[in-house]
C-alpha cells in the first residue's frame, strides 16, 4: 500500500477537534503558529463533503504534467533544468484546490515542501525519483478520495434500511483491514466533549471521521437512487433521493418519474435477458484480460462464444416480443449456460453482484480512472447494428459494468 505520510516534523499539524453538538472542526496548524479552523460539521457531513469534492480539472492537470513534461521522457541524461521546470509547474497546481479542499491544499504544501528537501546526488535517477515523488504527492487528494468512495459504496449502498452496527459489519466483511482502523470501539477510552485528534494524513482523517460516524446514531448516510451521491436522510422514514439538483432538476422529481417509467417500461424477462448479456460480456472481458496462465480458473468465453450467445438471444428475444414464446420459454432458451434458478417470471431475477460491485469489493483502492481505458473499440452486437464497431468511452465501460445496479440517472442517460 502506498501512502504518503504527513509527519509532524515541522510545526505544521492537522487536527480534528470537537466543537458543540457532535460536530467537529478540522484545524490546520501552520508552521508559524497560526491556526485555521474550518467550519464545524458532523462526521457524516464531513465524509459526504469529502466524497463530493470535484477533482476533475485538477486531476487532468496532474495527468497532463505526467504525460507531457520532458522530465519523464526516456533518455540517457536528464538536465537539472528539467526538474526545476517541473517543480515550478507542480507547485502551481495545489492552488486549484485552495477553496474547494483547504485540507488537501494545506497537506500538499507541507508534503511538497518536504519532497523538495530530498538529498540531491546529482544523478539522473535522483532527478526522476524526485519527479515521481512530487507526482505521487500531487495525486494524493484524488487517490484518497477514490478509497473513500469505495468505502462509502460498500458501507452505504443499499444499506439505507439497516442499523449502524450492520453497516459497520458489512464494511468489516468486505474491507477487514479498513474496518480495523475505523472501528468505533477504538475510541471507547476517549471522553466525549472536548476530543481532539492529531491526524497524519488525508486517509487517516477520513477513517477517523468514519469511526466517529459509527459512534453516533442521530444521522445515517444513504445513497441517492438518482444521482448516486451520498446524503443524510432527514427523518427515519425510508428515503430514496437526496435534496440536490442534478442536471437542472431535483433528484426527487426526476427520480420518482424515472422510477415509474422504469416499472411500466421494463418487462421482467427482458430485464433478465439484459442482465445475462451483461454477465456474458463481463466474462468475455475477463477472459481477454487474463494471461493464458490465469485462464484455468475462468469460465471460457471468447468472441465466438459471445457472438453465438448474443445471436441466439437476439432471435429468442424477437420471438418473445412477437408473442411466439412465453416468458418462461424465452428465458429457458437464452439461459444456455444454466445461470438461472427458475424460469418463472418474477422469480428468475439474478441477484448476483455486478462486475463493478465485484471490482470494488475486491480492493478498496480500485480506481475506475486507471482501470478503464479512456476509450475502446468494441463490436456492437445489439440487434439491428450487428457487426458495427463502436467506440466506448471510459464512462460507457463503467456503465456497462454497473448494468443491473446503477443510478437511475445513468440508466436513462444511456438511452438518450
Ligand atoms: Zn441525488
Amino acid at each position: 500500500m502506498e501512502e504518503v505520510s504527513y509527519m509532524a516534523l515541522g510545526a505544521s499539524r492537522l487536527f480534528l477537534t470537537e466543537a458543540d453538538h457532535g460536530c467537529f472542526s478540522v484545524v490546520l496548524h501552520h508552521g508559524n503558529g497560526a491556526e485555521d479552523r474550518l467550519p464545524a460539521a458532523t462526521p457524516a457531513e464531513l465524509l459526504i463533503a469529502a466524497s463530493d469534492i470535484d477533482y476533475t480539472d485538477y486531476r487532468r492537470e496532474v495527468q497532463r504534467l505526467w504525460d507531457e513534461h520532458p522530465l519523464f521522457e526516456e533518455r540517457l541524461d536528464i538536465p537539472v533544468a528539467d526538474l526545476e521546470d517541473f517543480v515550478a509547474e507542480a507547485l502551481l497546481l495545489p492552488s486549484m484546490l485552495q477553496d474547494r479542499d483547504p485540507v488537501s491544499f494545506f497537506l500538499l504544501g507541507e508534503l511538497l515542501h518536504r519532497s523538495l528537501q530530498m538529498q540531491d546526488d546529482g544523478s539522473a535517477s535522483f532527478l526522476l525519483k524526485a519527479g515521481y515523488q512530487i507526482l505521487r504527492v500531487l495525486r494524493e487528494p484524488f487517490r484518497v478520495q477514490t478509497y473513500l468512495r469505495n468505502i462509502l459504496e460498500v458501507t452505504f449502498d443499499g444499506m439505507e434500511r439497516v442499523s449502524q452496527q450492520e453497516r459497520f459489519e458489512k464494511l468489516k466483511q468486505v474491507y477487514p483491514d479498513v474496518a480495523q482502523i475505523c472501528d468505533p470501539a477504538l475510541l471507547d477510552h476517549v471522553p466525549e466533549g472536548q476530543r481532539s485528534f492529531a491526524v497524519r494524513n488525508l486517509f487517516g482523517l477520513y477513517l477517523l471521521e468514519l469511526a466517529l460516524y459509527f459512534r453516533q446514531d442521530k444521522q445515517r448516510i444513504a445513497r441517492c437512487d438518482y444521482c448516486w451521491r451520498y446524503f443524510i436522510p432527514k427523518t427515519k422514514k425510508a428515503t430514496r433521493y437526496c435534496d440536490r439538483v442534478t442536471d437542472g432538476f431535483p433528484c426527487k422529481e426526476r427520480g420518482s418519474r424515472f422510477k415509474r417509467n422504469l416499472i411500466s417500461e421494463q418487462d421482467e424477462a427482458l430485464k433478465i435477458c439484459e442482465q445475462l448479456r451483461g454477465r456474458m460480456y463481463a466474462r468475455l472481458l475477463r477472459w481477454q484480460e487474463a494471461a493464458p496462465t490465469e485462464r484455468d480458473r475462468l469460465i471460457p468465453m471468447d468472441y465466438d462464444d459471445y457472438e453465438t450467445w448474443s445471436e441466439n438471444a437476439r432471435l429468442a428475444r424477437a420471438e418473445y416480443l412477437l408473442g411466439k414464446l412465453t416468458a418462461e420459454a424465452f428465458l429457458q432458451k437464452i439461459d444456455t449456460t444454466h445461470e438461472l434458478e427458475s424460469y418463472e417470471a418474477g422469480k428468475a431475477e439474478l441477484v448476483e453482484e455486478t462486475p463493478w460491485q465485484q471490482r470494488v469489493a475486491q480492493r478498496w483502492d480500485f480506481d475506475p480512472e486507471i482501470f478503464y481505458p479512456e476509450s475502446m473499440m468494441v463490436l456492437d452486437t445489439t440487434p439491428g447494428k450487428k457487426g458495427e464497431w463502436e467506440i466506448l468511452t471510459r464512462d460507457d465501460l463503467r456503465r456497462q459494468d454497473q448494468k443491473g445496479h446503477q443510478s437511475l440517472r445513468d440508466k436513462y442517460q444511456k438511452d438518450k
